[in-house]
């Protein structure tokens, strides 16, 4: 997206609302979020492996995203922060490797990573791997601007399954790739402008493989709180059934207030 001269001197700030359940099958949440308004960062992680392996590789994204952007200085370029990001899920995928290694019971385990990261001078970084996804919602307009890195989105990016078989298919949730599971991860990245009035949806694939697309975008064009969307998502996952954790995080640009500039 090109910045116009109408978004380069935007000063925003942002209300978020976060929200994690174990859902109604699983006896244990092995999801990890960070919503995190001061810092600017939102984040979602879903773990996967045996013995609560995932639950360790979630939470150690999640910390390592989080420490490795908490000394982001003020005044950070958008290129800077884009490949602080990386960097920092980089950093995640080495530790839950380091820690698979001395805990052989965990090997295997592995997470997705979906970062979002907000600048009160008008832009939004975005980091991610795996099957956790985002999508903004600008100008009555909701897409997906994350791609699910998984055996059945290559099928429909060759025209072999439709979005809606996919999200039904039994292998949908296979990942190919995460972080934890190669030496050296492919982080994708993105970047844009903000302008008040843009909604984040953030959520793990227990959400979007319960709900189908058509759905979420309903419930997001709801003029309605972040807490209300999120707890309303979750709701309606478990209503459809709940086979997995659910994670939501919503977060709404709005126009900073004068004098003031960042979240909260
Ligand atoms: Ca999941």
């Amino acid at each position: 997206m090109r910045p116009t001269a109408e978004h380069t001197d935007a000063r925003v700030a942002w209300r978020s609302a976060a929200g994690s359940d174990v859902g109604r099958v699983r006896t244990q949440n092995e999801d990890a979020y960070c919503a995190d308004e001061g810092l600017g960062l939102f984040m979602v992680a879903d773990g996967m492996g045996g013995h609560a392996a995932g639950e360790v590789a979630s939470r150690l994204a999640v910390r390592a995203a989080t420490e490795g952007l908490s000394t982001l200085a003020e005044g950070v370029s958008l290129d800077e922060a884009r490949a602080r990001l990386r960097d920092a899920l980089c950093d995640a995928n080495r530790a839950i490797l380091v820690e698979g290694r001395s805990h052989p019971e965990q090997a295997g385990m592995g997470t997705t990573a979906t970062a979002l990261l907000l600048s009160p001078r008008g832009w939004y970084v975005l980091g991610h791997v795996g099957d956790s996804r985002a999508y903004l919602a600008r100008d009555g307009e909701i897409r997906r601007i994350t791609e699910d890195h998984t055996y059945v989105q290559e099928l429909v990016d060759e025209g072999r399954l439709t979005e809606e078989q996919a999200r039904l298919h039994p292998r949908s949730s296979l990942l190919t790739r995460a972080l934890g599971t190669m030496a050296e991860v492919d982080v994708d990245t993105r970047q844009g402008r903000l302008a008040p009035g843009d909604r984040f949806l953030l959520a793990s694939d227990g959400l979007t493989t319960m709900l189908p697309e058509s759905r979420i975008v309903e419930v997001l064009r709801g003029r309605r709180e972040p807490q209300e969307l999120v707890e309303r998502l979750i709701r309606e996952a478990n209503e459809a059934g709940g086979a997995d954790n659910t994670t939501a995080i919503v977060v709404d640009v709005v126009e900073a207030p004068d004098g003031r500039e960042g979240g909260g």
